[in-house]
């Protein structure tokens, strides 16, 4: 629907460009606002810069030089002299959990505690301000980031909770662990039950819980928490979006409940109060293949559901992630101090290929398929079964592997082969960088994170955060990618470093291809939506280690300002 009367006013701005330059003296109607002096790159890659811009309304109209641009102003114009400053399109952030970040902003965030008895403390503080019959909840701790990494055991939560019922997930979602009155909670003891599929409780030689829930085995303490309510979850949002938008963040791919995008995200935007794009991939735990076919009927339905939130398919999991050792590999994890065969694991609706006929009939609807996969086995695994895609619904529906974190060298060029799309997240690099030396022989590590390799085979690369796992930040995420430190100022897989214009493409023209939309927005050219960003500093110039120090002055979507720096 958009593409052609996109292309319509991209032809007629072009027009009146044109018209301009060749007869001064018959100005183009005036615009909205026109900047002069600044330093734009544009992601177009015709004209990939110009030194003006100029807005009508929600688009740009002409893009190009300053004398051009002045005869634009008009008498109610606002013109800006950009004083050399350095513009972006709007970024995009391909892989992001607005639902499950507005929880974390309104629930006990562990991700900078330092050790195991700041873990403790911080807990200890929060469970003071809560009722004692509530439960405790948040998380986002990484043990890794530990002088010692062992966790902290049910008896030492309790103690810190006074008792309450407590369930901390790591951060990245794959594990969590509980407290003992949680763990009863939930029936989980010594007797039992047994691991779920996809899932293991974690237990000691002897039988008895330690306190550390995996993957799909989450689910028996998870159902017991209440749900917040939507007008809490909605205030909570409105904060996550401000966020967001202050980091540069005008778009972006969404991995959401249908809850979550009906009782809060379409109506935010219905009453006016969504500032961002949001494209959703629905994702949630259904076992049965009966409950996804009803879900993507309700996709298809809700492909619009208000002017900016669309659905565009759904997301599915291969396997769980490197930090819990869950990411379904070839090899066995060379530190696992309880299991010393531990290989990962598919979860179960991969492990029992039911998600690869799932994946068959979303695409036959047009939907798009989107895949985590991390281990260098689900990923093997996962491009098998895009293959099974036939080539022309392949390419409408872009499918994505999300994270494609460790893959075989002889799988890296069969994304471009097969037009899927590695939706990445450099952060992830710099955090997992610290401690997969451990974890994975040196072989395996050459092609972890192969962001040089994939764009040198002609994949497309689209890049995000997967915020709340770490911060939505994408200037922490270019720096990533670009020097190959990791948090601790490691260097780690310097080999498949990008630069900082290909890492801006991965989060612009990458990311909007992988929203399937990218040809009205993250490129500043005539025609396409008005999103850009202000920088304080040039991030194509300055030494690369300061490019996580950027911020960001100003993002205007659609032609309106979202966020100013004070
Ligand atoms: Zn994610």
């Amino acid at each position: 629907m958009q593409r052609p009367w996109t292309l319509v006013l991209l032809s007629a701005a072009a027009t009146i460009a044109t018209a301009a330059v060749a007869q001064p003296e018959h100005r183009p109607p005036p615009a909205d606002t026109v900047i002069l002096n600044a330093k734009v790159w544009t992601a177009n890659p015709r004209t990939p810069s110009a030194e003006a811009i100029t807005v009508r309304g929600e688009h740009f109209v002409y893009v190009g030089d300053n004398a051009t641009a002045s005869l634009f102003i008009g008498d109610d114009t606002t013109v800006i002299d950009a004083g050399g400053a350095r513009i972006l399109p709007g970024l995009t952030d391909a892989h992001i959990h607005l639902g499950n970040a507005a929880e974390l902003l309104g629930s006990l965030s562990l991700r900078d505690a330092t050790s195991r008895e700041d873990f403790l403390a911080r807990l200890r503080d929060h469970a003071n301000t809560l009722g004692p019959d509530e439960w405790v909840i948040g998380g986002r701790w990484s043990a890794e980031s530990w002088p010692d990494t062992r966790h902290p055991t049910p008896e030492e939560i309790d103690e810190a909770t006074g008792g309450r019922r407590a369930a901390l997930v790591r951060m990245d979602g794959h594990m969590l662990i509980a407290g003992r009155a949680a763990l009863l909670a939930a029936g989980i003891t010594r007797d039992g039950p047994e691991d779920p599929p996809g899932g293991r409780i974690g237990r000691t030689p002897d039988g008895e819980p330690y306190g550390a829930i995996y993957e799909e085995a989450m689910a028996l303490i998870r159902d017991l928490i209440p749900q917040r309510s939507d007008e809490s979850l909605r205030a909570l949002m409105l904060r996550a979006q401000r966020e967001l938008n202050a980091y540069g963040v005008t778009q972006v791919g969404a991995i959401e409940t249908r809850r979550t995008l009906e009782r809060v995200l379409a109506p935010m935007d219905d009453d006016g109060e969504l500032t961002l794009r949001v494209h959703a991939s629905v994702s949630e735990q259904l076992a049965e293949p009966l409950e996804w076919q009803a879900m993507f009927r309700w996709c298809f339905e809700n492909r619009q559901m208000s002017p900016n939130v669309r659905v565009i398919g759904f997301k599915g999991y291969m396997d769980g992630s490197l930090g819990a050792r869950t990411a379904w590999q070839f090899e066995p994890y060379l530190d696992d101090p309880h299991d010393h065969d531990n290989a990962g694991m598919p979860l179960s609706l991969a492990e029992r290929g039911d998600l690869m006929h799932i994946i068959l009939g979303g695409a036959q609807m047009s939907l798009q398929p989107i895949v985590h996969a991390i281990g260098e086995r689900a990923n093997a695994t996962i491009l098998d079964w895009f293959a099974n895609i036939p080539a022309s619904t392949r390419q409408r529906v872009r499918p994505r592997v999300e994270h494609a974190q460790h893959v075989r060298a002889q799988d890296l060029p069969r994304f471009a082969e097969l037009g899927v799309i590695a939706s990445m997240q450099p952060l992830h690099k710099a955090d997992d960088g610290r401690y997969a030396a451990q974890r994975l022989s040196e072989e395996r590590l050459q092609t972890s994170y192969a962001f040089r390799t994939l764009i040198d085979t002609g994949a497309v690369l689209a890049f995000g955060s997967d915020w709340p796992v770490v911060s939505p930040n994408p200037f922490l995420g270019i720096h990533a990618a670009v020097t190959s430190r990791t948090l601790d100022g490691e260097i780690f897989v310097p080999e498949q470093a990008i630069t900082v214009e290909e890492a801006l493409r991965a989060y612009t023209r990458g990311a909007s291809f992988a929203v399937h939309y990218n040809h009205e927005t993250a490129t500043i050219a005539p025609g396409f939506f008005a999103d850009y960003v202000v920088l304080d500093r040039d991030v194509l110039e300055i030494p690369h280690d300061e490019i996580k120090n950027v911020r960001v002055v100003k993002t205007v979507l659609a032609g309106q300002t979202v966020h100013e720096a004070p």
